[in-house]
C-alpha cells in the first residue's frame, strides 16, 4: 500500500494527509457541532479508527446498533450514556459501547471533547429512538437529566 508509514500530528488535533470530514450529512440525525476524521481505514484491518470531537456544549446522534464501538478521550471532560449508565469522562478514559446499547456523548461546556473510536469496518445503520424509546429511557431521572442538558 501507498500510504505513508507516518503521519505527523498537526496543532489542533490534525493529522497529515487526514480530512476534516462532517460527522454525519446535516439533517441525517440529530447531533450538535461533531467533527470526524479517519485515522486509519483499510480493509486488511477490519475495524476503523476515527478521531471526533464534540464541540464544548455539543453532543453526537442518541443510537444504537449492531456493531461495537472502543472509544479513548484523547481531550475535554463530558458525559455519556452507555445503556441506562450515565458516566463523567475525561482524558484516557475508555469506553465500550456493547451492541445495540443506546449511546450519546456530550462534551461540557468550555473545551471540546475529542476521542478515538475503534470500530467494525463493516457495519450496521444505526438506528435513532423512537418516541416510545425516548419515554423509556427518560424514567429513568439520571438519563432524563442528561437527555435534557
Ligand atoms: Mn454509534
Amino acid at each position: 500500500m501507498a500510504e505513508q508509514p507516518v503521519r505527523k500530528a498537526l496543532p489542533g488535533y490534525r493529522w497529515e494527509a487526514v480530512e476534516l470530514l462532517a460527522y454525519k450529512a446535516e439533517g441525517a440525525a440529530p447531533f450538535k457541532d461533531v467533527s470526524r476524521q479517519r485515522l486509519f481505514a483499510s480493509a486488511e484491518l477490519g475495524c476503523e479508527l476515527r478521531y471526533f470531537e464534540v464541540a464544548a456544549g455539543g453532543h453526537s446522534t442518541l443510537e444504537r446498533h449492531e456493531h461495537v464501538h472502543a472509544v479513548m478521550i484523547l481531550r475535554g471532560r463530558g458525559r455519556c450514556l452507555v445503556d441506562a449508565q450515565v458516566s463523567v469522562i475525561g482524558p484516557h478514559d475508555l469506553v465500550h459501547i456493547p451492541a445495540w446499547c443506546w449511546h450519546q456523548f456530550r462534551a461540557d461546556a468550555g473545551e471540546p471533547l475529542g476521542f478515538l473510536c475503534m470500530v467494525n469496518a463493516e457495519r450496521d445503520r444505526p438506528q435513532l429512538p423512537t418516541e416510545d424509546d425516548l419515554a423509556a429511557l427518560e424514567r429513568d431521572p439520571q438519563v432524563a437529566d442528561f437527555l435534557r442538558s
